[in-house]
């Protein structure tokens, strides 16, 4: 048997979408920019998916442009926004907002700016061990007035430890100091509502392979167009990302998003093997610390530090698929960055387990056998 817990590295696509996709590819292989029949049909449905998109965030179509994934909605809106700055206001001192425990895409996005702009501040908002962000604290930097803010980047949910920002409130400080706010909320869709009026986000990230959609397509929801230039230019889709529309991934896209409709049996579920899964593992073992807070976290992340036993003997199985920080960070043996932020306990010996749509009872109660065997036999040599 084999238990595959990664759902937050990334998803099994669901049947339904590679149907619609495989017709993408052989019926409708139109060029959606193309004005005969062929590109017509693919054009339609492409119109259908940004909706489908659009609904899920409550945002508008028209406000949705499609990318190659999260990490290019985060750098089109980062470096996006700089560009505008640039153009628009010059060289002065400008400040970024954001935070330590930030994905890679936009902890280096943010580093490259710096590296080639030294006008360029950043400020971030401090995080506490259980992987809250300090809001006051935002407030409070908002408050200075000091320099023009580029943008606050917060995310919606962190993808390793699986902790919930509180973006209402983070959207209506912004709002409140005039100031852009974007949120990476690849981890977050499906998980729990977002509506982006309701939290007054500014642009907002998602990625298709993190909701049972294919890879290398994502998008991005941005409210105001005419306040982030593009860096991507060529002509096609919108102004903000050229570049021949990807049909079969939108379409795949779309309808994962359609498929999280009404999904909340399916978050319940997840959420009771995940607590059972933690229930089990704190029973049968001693030396079991959860990082993060557990009470606002996403119904299907689970992040322990097992005592005694580094993360590399857990990930190094071949039955059993899990995370010791983020996939990204895999092979590399540094501590990660957000277990190092929250000054976890033995942040080298945790675990990132993600459930999802098929994960079964059976795959977990397999996989908490296997470590609770693997932990006894490494803690008793
Ligand atoms: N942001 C977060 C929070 C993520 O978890 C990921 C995927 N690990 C990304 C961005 C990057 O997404 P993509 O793979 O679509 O570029």
């Amino acid at each position: 048997m084999k238990a595959y817990l990664d759902y937050h590295s990334s998803t099994p696509v669901d049947k339904r979408i590679i149907a619609k996709m495989n017709k993408c590819h052989l019926v409708e292989y139109g060029n959606p920019s193309a004005i005969h029949s062929a590109g017509e049909s693919a054009k339609e449905l492409v119109e259908k998916a940004t909706i489908q998109v659009a609904e899920i965030i409550g945002a508008l179509p028209e406000q949705i442009i499609f990318t190659a994934g999260a990490t290019e909605s985060n750098n089109i809106t980062i470096k996006g926004r700089w560009f505008y700055f640039r153009r628009v206001i010059g060289k002065e001192k400008i400040k970024i907002i954001s935070s330590k425990i930030e994905h890679d895409s936009v902890l280096q996005c943010v580093n490259a700016i710096q590296r080639y702009d030294e006008n360029v501040i950043v400020v971030n908002i401090p995080v506490s061990t259980e992987g809250e962000l300090d809001l006051r604290f935002l407030e409070e930097e908002l408050q200075k007035d000091d320099y023009p803010v580029l943008l606050v980047s917060l995310m919606t949910a962190n993808n390793e430890i699986g902790t919930i920002n509180d973006i209402i409130r983070i959207g209506s400080i912004c709002k409140k100091y005039d100031v852009f706010f974007h949120t990476d909320a690849t981890q977050a869709v499906g998980k729990i509502d977002i509506d982006v009026n309701k939290s007054n986000t500014d642009a907002l990230s998602l990625s298709a392979h993190k909701i049972y959609g294919p890879k290398g397509i994502g998008a991005l929801f941005v409210r105001d167009s005419n306040i982030v230039d593009p860096f991507i230019d060529g002509g096609y889709q919108s102004m903000l990302r050229s570049g021949t529309l990807n049909t079969a991934g939108i379409v795949g896209l779309g309808m994962a998003c359609e498929l999280l409709k009404n999904n909340g049996v399916e978050r319940v579920r997840t959420e009771q093997l995940r607590d059972w899964m933690l229930h089990e593992l704190t029973t049968r073992l001693d030396g079991i610390t959860v990082n993060g807070i557990m009470e606002d976290r996403l119904c299907n992340n689970l992040n322990i530090s097992i005592e005694g036993v580094l993360s590399e003997i857990i990930v190094g199985l071949d039955d059993i698929m899990v995370s010791s920080g983020s996939a990204c960070a895999t092979g590399n043996h540094e501590p990660s960055h957000v277990l190092r932020e929250i000054q976890a306990k033995n942040p080298d010996c945790a675990i990132r387990f993600g459930l999802g749509r098929w994960t079964t009872f059976e795959e977990v109660d397999y996989a908490v056998a296997r470590i609770v065997d693997i932990v006894k036999k490494t803690r008793a040599k």
